[in-house]
């Protein structure tokens, strides 16, 4: 495991055994795959979005999924594992939505380059295995690493409001939208400076988030 999510982190540095928290490496590690679960569902809805067919199936539980990672808020092995099947039944679902509308608007079978998080699939018994690859020290340049877990961080908290906004009737797509983009982001080799740049929309965002609630 390795979290740094949170203040309580060990040496400052980041929790690698148990958390300081409490939280056993199993259920960080869990955490680490849901992420990347979402992660493959949100490039699928990034490329509906710009073949103008955004889909808005999965908002709810994207929100709710990335809220279940943060600090203490779920430490339920079964209910991780649960959101990583529904969710890889979900990417599959996107995908497929995806695969027909680009062929419709293209006229030809997508044959681009997808990331591990949009094709990877597993049953629960390879989920421990496969979450051991997929967290925070997956990213190997420490700039990059920095940058990508300030905006997962981000939002992560955004989806707190979002979820919690949802659950009294207020939703803007805009700010579903913009999970979905920024997941999607830490998929791709971007520069610092959009990367960056999408760390500053993240606190942008995560007060738009905020004013729902008002
Ligand atoms: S949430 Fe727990 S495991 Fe993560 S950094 Fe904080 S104390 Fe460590």
């Amino acid at each position: 495991m390795f979290c740094f999510q949170c203040q309580e982190t060990a040496k400052n540095t980041g929790c690698t055994v148990r958390g300081v928290c409490g939280k056993p490496e199993k259920t960080a590690n869990l955490q680490d795959l849901l992420i990347f679960v979402l992660k493959g569902i949100s490039v699928y809805g990034e490329k509906l979005k710009e073949l103008g067919k955004p889909n808005r199936d999965n908002d709810e539980f994207i929100a709710q999924g990335l809220f279940a990672t943060i600090t203490n808020a779920n430490w339920d092995n079964d209910r991780f594992t649960s959101l990583i099947q529904n969710g890889l039944n979900r990417r599959e679902r996107v995908r497929e939505q995806f695969l027909v509308a680009y062929k419709e608007k293209q006229d030809r079978d997508f044959d681009g380059q997808l990331p591990d998080a949009a094709t990877w699939t597993g049953q629960p018994e390879s989920f421990a295995e496969k979450a051991k690859q997929v967290g925070v020290l997956a990213t190997s340049n420490e700039d990059v690493r920095s940058l990508r877990e300030l905006l997962i961080i981000g939002l992560k908290g955004i989806a707190a409001y979002a979820d919690h906004a949802a659950i009294l009737g207020f939703e803007k797509d805009e700010i579903n939208d913009f999970m979905i983009k920024a997941l999607a982001f830490t998929t791709k080799d971007m520069s610092v400076d959009e990367m960056v740049d999408l760390v500053m929309q993240t606190g942008k965002t995560a007060v738009d988030t905020m004013a729902l609630l008002d």
